[in-house]
């Protein structure tokens, strides 16, 4: 961060950045902004028309949020598994062929500006697609002349998980798996807060260079200049570096999801219902299953998070009906299959006896699930309402 080069314009950490992304993620064309929902904002924008449809394994909070205010409507098209909390196969993060297929065939390609596909999906519970169906999605999309856009936040652990479970990839690096990801898609938004091991920044990057000229142009407008978009010169450079260290060897990451299936397992070990198989970046506690004497309109899962606060100052993150958030059509809530708490775990903060911490806290909330009652709002924001809604007890 010391090396950070400031300039406005053309700085060296710039072109450090550019260089890492190339190498790393294979693609040559770089806009950097200050966080991954800010290249899905430039995104949405650019490719995005009223009316449209975005195919995607599962819908992200902020991913979603940028497709709908850009006028399209996302389209769950994610495997059946990933809703299922009892299934363990290995690639819940898998997009549904048929699916697929089913929604390009309704609405005619022409409406289709690209299939938005996230790897290790966050809100499945960290759970990876395999190689095969990211190449078949791909090939199915080029076929039908829709861009394929990754959600590449997590795809170091996605490698990862295709490394350990899939036939053919025992003997490849996790940076070869990785570029080999990469290749089935035409661009990608990163959240660099997550597998890029950085505390702030993110960037979309692509293929085609009229795409980034125009994704300059709006860069420029809302991030700033487009040697620095939305970060500092010192947090290009570190990014810079993260972007290389996270895939320089596989020891990292394999420590990294080690250290959440250690935590996974000791929850298993005591019974607590989490979501199988533990995920890359955190373990999913079922809280639909856990809090089964609440209605759903009761948000389970944030009063599940706020009851583990309480105990040990532990913060968890609902993903439920909170996050899901309410039908713009409707109004109502949204009411999604999964009720859940993601305790995500930070890479390179914690050791073993704090998941120690975390476990114990836990179990005993789970001991103690019957006294736990439901929450109601108090200030409910409009959009993305689970950032800063606030609740009180029932
Ligand atoms: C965090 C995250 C985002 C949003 O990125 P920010 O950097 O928080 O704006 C998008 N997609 C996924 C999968 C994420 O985990």
């Amino acid at each position: 961060m010391l090396l950070g080069d400031e300039a406005y314009a053309g700085a060296t950490s710039y072109y450090k950045l550019v260089d890492a992304v190339r190498d790393v993620y294979g693609y040559e064309e770089l806009i950097p902004t200050h966080q991954g929902r800010g290249a899905e904002h430039i995104l949405s924008q650019l490719l995005i028309t009223e009316g449209d449809v975005i195919p995607g394994n599962m819908y992200f909070t902020t991913t979603r949020y940028h497709q709908e205010a850009a006028g399209g409507r996302f389209v769950d098209v994610i495997v059946d598994e990933a809703h299922d909390t009892t299934s363990t196969f290995p690639f819940k993060g898998n997009i549904d062929l048929d699916k697929l297929r089913a929604v390009v065939d309704e609405v005619g390609a022409d409406r289709v500006p690209y299939v938005s596909f996230e790897t290790n999906v966050n809100m499945a519970g960290g759970q990876p697609a395999s190689m095969e169906n990211i190449k078949e999605v791909y090939e199915y999309c080029q076929a039908q002349g829709i861009a394929v856009m990754l959600d590449a936040t997590r795809a170091v652990e996605n490698a990862y998980f295709i490394q350990q479970r899939e036939e053919g990839y025992k003997h490849k690096s996790v940076a070869e798996i990785v570029a080999e990801i990469t290749q089935y898609s035409d661009g990608a938004t990163v959240s660099s807060k997550k597998d890029n091991l950085v505390n702030i920044g993110g960037f979309l990057a692509v293929r085609d260079p009229r795409l980034a000229e125009r994704a300059r142009e709006m860069l420029v407008a809302f991030e700033g200049l487009h040697t620095y978009g939305g970060m500092a010169g010192r947090d290009m450079e570190a990014l810079a570096v993260g972007v290389r260290e996270m895939v320089a060897t596989d020891d990292h990451v394999r420590a990294r999801v080690g250290q959440v299936e250690y935590l996974g397992q000791k929850l298993i070990d005591e019974g607590v219902p989490v979501i199988r198989p533990i995920g890359g970046h955190g373990v999913f506690l079922v809280a639909g299953e856990i809090l089964d004497h609440l209605d759903q309109d009761e948000f389970p899962a944030q009063a599940l998070a706020a009851s583990i606060y309480v105990n040990s100052g532990v913060r968890g993150m609902e993903r439920g009906n909170v996050s899901a958030g309410r039908d713009p059509q409707t109004g109502e809530n949204r009411r999604p299959k999964l009720e859940l708490v993601r305790l995500t775990i930070p890479r390179r903060v914690y050791t073993q006896s704090h998941m120690d911490v975390v476990a114990e806290s836990v179990i005993e909330v789970y001991e103690n699930r019957e006294t736990i009652g439901g929450l109601e709002f108090t200030y409910e924001p409009h959009s993305l309402r689970f950032f800063q809604a606030r609740f009180r007890a029932v």
